[in-house]
């Protein structure tokens, strides 16, 4: 069992771990206040992203790193043993086959820390969504 701080956004494996809150107010803040030994596959998450999605604005909404285009495209957010993608029911129903193999509910991905990030797959996800949702 995992406790994800509602203020802040951290996850911590006690429920009502005490720490030192800030609600980040960009991206680099939210990664910064991980897990060191999970910073370097948000950051390479996020350059997936921001190069599937250069034309989207990046900022913080829910807690969670968001790219937006009119509308809110996809999300992002560090868990225990993952990070959840946000990408919507419609997006991982149009990809199911390909994510075969991922834990998939409600419209997120969950990527394991312990397996690589499927870029390319990650690619066409996100710019499926700016197609899907942007305006
Ligand atoms: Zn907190």
């Amino acid at each position: 069992m995992t406790w994800k701080c509602p203020k802040c956004g951290r996850v911590f494996s006690r429920r009502d771990q005490a720490h030192y809150c800030v609600k980040p107010q960009t991206v680099d803040e939210y990664i910064n206040a991980q897990d060191e030994a999970v910073q370097p596959r948000l950051r390479e998450l996020r350059a997936i992203i921001q190069q599937a999605l250069p034309d989207a604005e990046e900022y913080i909404a829910w807690s969670m790193p968001t790219y937006r285009k009119g509308n809110n495209l996809i999300h992002f957010a560090a868990a225990k043993q993952h990070i959840g993608l946000y990408a919507g029911e419609d997006a991982v129903n149009t990809f199911a086959e390909e994510l075969n193999g991922y834990d998939v509910r409600k419209g997120t991905i969950r990527l394991p820390y312990d397996r690589a990030l499927p870029a390319e797959l990650l690619t066409r996800i996100a710019v499926w969504c700016r197609d899907a949702y942007g305006r």
